[in-house]
């Protein structure tokens, strides 16, 4: 190649080679990925002597850089859309958004304030009124934005809370939220600056539900010390076993001691789009609520979304007005997304979600959402009429918990921990499916969360085979 030199160009033709070699990538990718392996496993040390060298001063071909990282790095990463990508919360991605993202970054799209986009703020709007609408927020005076995952739609939600509920000091308030909530809110608690002895962990029952009661107890004991109870976090399912916190009641809590009500909802809010909508009464009662189109509803990473009862909550949390922003300040209706977040410079990442929604249609969500809830009830009944599993937390949300337990063997705690960790460790080590364990109520169990539209009945039956020939293999080593 003769270019690039200092305009960092390639001729058309070039381009267009360059491009539509990496579009046969993707394409063969989406083909073929549930026969690959999805699982991997490489060392530092393996990493740094495929991956380390100098900083290159001189250009190399376009198409040997390609190569290489088609060859040596696309591969050195799980794959999270796989049929048996089973761990953790699985991407399973679509093809639509991947190339609406392909769009955003190939027009190189601003999406900080309105002059410079006035579309793509607009679409952010329309998306997040879709979105308003399914959660049954006021599309009127509600709003939101989108982030780059939930981590960040919690923490935008509690500077929110926090500035609308404590103002400027913030020394005496406290928060609340379950033993069940996830780490990014306490990170976010910390992140903005709050003590330890500010945050509350209420614990969860036998079900893995926040104890409105201790709840109260909570609360009603910091009042009495002259604290500021200020923010409740409930979760809409957690990502441990799905389970939906009671947002109804704790809505009239909140509402009874003038507590800010957010939501995160990143895993479980998409369960509205199914016949589980009645487990989330009381979502439209929140203050703010933390979805996660990357996760759920099928979108390539990053987006996540904050949605808010009042968009005015947002712009004065995050207006600032630097001298170099004082031309582009339009009229109210022209939304600034700089203004309702941390980020100035954002990409468009309204576009896949848009483009994704509009192609395939909100219905085939709904399915496939249904799909992946039926999808884990079934391998419930699956486990359930075998002698050798046991269910430890039901098929919630399109979650699952179980572990190896043969009805005859009568093992003790310690051994069932011990079995279970090394049927996981195996079928990891396998490279066969991603199937890791998490701990509820102190025992190592296997998880599997079932939000791919892609895995069938056959993948799961085929998976916990495999544990079943493990776990008898360390039945034999114990005896
Ligand atoms: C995944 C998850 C988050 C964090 O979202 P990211 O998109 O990973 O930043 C927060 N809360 C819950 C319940 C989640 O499942």
């Amino acid at each position: 190649m003769e270019k690039p030199d200092h305009s960092l160009e390639l001729s058309r033709e070039e381009m267009k080679q360059y491009g539509y070699k990496i579009i046969d990538h993707i394409v063969d990718h989406f083909e073929t990925q549930d026969t690959k392996k999805p699982v991997t496993i490489a060392s530092r040390e393996e990493m740094d002597s495929l991956l380390t060298e100098e900083i290159p001063n001189e250009p190399t071909a376009a198409n040997q850089v390609l190569d290489f990282v088609m060859q040596h790095v696309i591969p050195n990463s799980n794959i999270v859309s796989h049929a048996k990508s089973f761990s953790f919360v699985p991407g399973p991605s679509n093809y639509i958004s991947a190339m609406a993202d392909t769009i955003a970054t190939g027009f190189n799209i601003f999406s900080g304030g309105w002059a410079a986009s006035p579309a793509a703020a607009e679409l952010e709007i329309v998306t997040m009124n879709w979105m308003l609408e399914v959660f049954g927020f006021p599309t009127k005076n509600g709003g939101g934005i989108f982030t780059s995952g939930g981590s960040m739609a919690n923490l935008t939600a509690l500077v929110t809370a926090r500035r609308i509920k404590c103002g400027q000091d913030f020394s005496k308030a406290t928060i609340y939220l379950s033993d069940q909530a996830h780490s990014s809110n306490i990170k976010a608690i910390k992140v903005i600056g709050f003590k330890k002895e500010q945050i509350r962990i209420i614990p969860t029952d036998i079900e893995f539900k926040l104890s409105l009661n201790k709840l109260k107890n909570a609360i009603a004991k910091d009042r009495l010390e002259g604290l500021q109870p200020f923010c409740m976090i409930a979760s809409a399912g957690t990502t441990n076993t799905g389970t939906v916190d009671p947002l109804n009641e704790i809505a009239d809590i909140c509402k009874e001691e003038d507590l800010w009500f957010h939501i995160d909802g990143a895993y479980g809010a998409a369960a509205m789009l199914s016949n589980k909508k009645p487990l989330l009464k009381g979502i439209e009662r929140a203050d703010s609520l933390t979805m996660d189109p990357h996760k759920w509803f099928f979108q390539p990473y990053e987006i996540g979304c904050l949605l808010v009862k009042d968009h005015n909550w947002l712009s004065s949390t995050f207006t600032e007005k630097p001298e170099y922003l004082r031309d582009v300040e339009g009229n109210e209706s022209e939304i600034n997304f700089y203004d309702h977040g941390v980020q100035l410079t954002r990409r468009f990442r309204a576009l896949k979600f848009y483009m994704s929604l509009k192609t395939f249609g909100l219905n085939t969500f709904k399915k496939a959402i249904q799909y992946n809830i039926d999808l884990a009830e079934q391998t419930e009944a699956i486990l359930r009429k075998s002698r050798n599993w046991e269910i430890v937390s039901p098929a919630t949300l399109a979650i699952i918990n179980f572990r190896f337990n043969p009805i005859d063997r009568n093992l003790n705690e310690k051994e069932l921990d011990l079995i279970n960790q090394n049927i996981s460790n195996k079928i990891v080590f396998s490279r066969e499916a991603l199937l890791v364990t998490t701990v509820l109520q102190g025992q190592i169990v296997l998880r599997m969360c079932l939000i791919n539209p892609r895995t069938t009945i056959q993948d799961i039956q085929n998976t916990l085979e495999k544990c079943e020939i493990y776990g008898n293999e360390e039945l034999k080593v114990k005896v």
